[in-house]
């Protein structure tokens, strides 16, 4: 009889410690007001922009729109040629200067460039953003297997990678900021591999952040619309 006893304290066991804790996969979203469109800039296919509504609505149950007629070019005096780059923040002032959209629409810029900034040591950007602009910009570039020497096409990796930047940079301009969980989506990814460790949520902290950040800005004029 104790035999089975210690068959089934084992399995016991064997559940409750077993293989190490496994990455939380949660969905997290933020209830946000404004609405967001998604604006190509320069040589985009428009299959990766139109690939990311269906993860951004869930994500911030607004409306998501592509813009695919606003597109403008990457701006020619944003490229650096020592680097061989583009300066992301003067592409961000680029799109501020020529997009025209409501108050306080938010916009997030799809590019294909290479994108960095010089007040960092990082070599590159995966994305970008100004919130006092209402914008920010991504870069799909350096997420694309085909960018590296033998990488095969995978669009699919593509847009994960691609929804993941973009909920992180409008996160930032929907108020909340960098986090140190490697799991939730505000945490900025030094690699792809970090990248692709990470969750396309909002984490429990993140959302609680959120919460606050709209309570209060409903007893203030100035903090404009989430
Ligand atoms: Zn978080």
């Amino acid at each position: 009889m104790y035999k089975y006893a210690i068959i089934i304290l084992a399995t016991l066991l064997i559940f409750s410690c077993g293989p190490k804790e496994k990455i939380k996969r949660y969905e997290g979203n933020i209830d946000v007001d404004s609405p967001i469109y998604l604006v190509p800039i320069g040589d985009i296919e428009d299959r990766f922009i139109t690939a990311l509504v269906p993860k951004l609505k869930t994500r911030f149950t607004t409306d998501v729109y592509v813009a695919l007629d606003k597109r403008i070019p990457v701006p020619d005096d944003a490229f650096d040629y020592d680097k061989q780059q583009y300066v992301a923040m003067y592409v961000l002032a680029d799109m501020v200067k020529k997009l025209k959209f409501a108050p306080d629409a938010r916009v997030l810029g799809i590019t294909n460039v290479d994108i960095f900034t010089p007040e960092s040591d990082r070599v590159f950007l995966f994305g970008m953003s100004y919130k006092k602009g209402n914008m920010a910009l991504i870069s799909k570039v350096r997420m694309d297997p085909r960018y590296y020497f033998g990488g095969k096409p995978n669009d699919q990796l593509v847009i994960e990678r691609m929804e993941k930047e973009a909920i992180h940079q409008l996160g930032k301009l929907f108020g909340l900021e960098n986090v140190y969980d490697p799991e939730c989506v505000m945490y900025v990814p030094k690699d792809l591999k970090e990248l692709d460790r990470k969750t396309d949520s909002f984490c429990l902290e993140c959302q609680k952040t959120f919460q606050e950040l709209k309570k209060s800005a409903e007893k203030n004029p100035f903090a404009g619309k989430f």
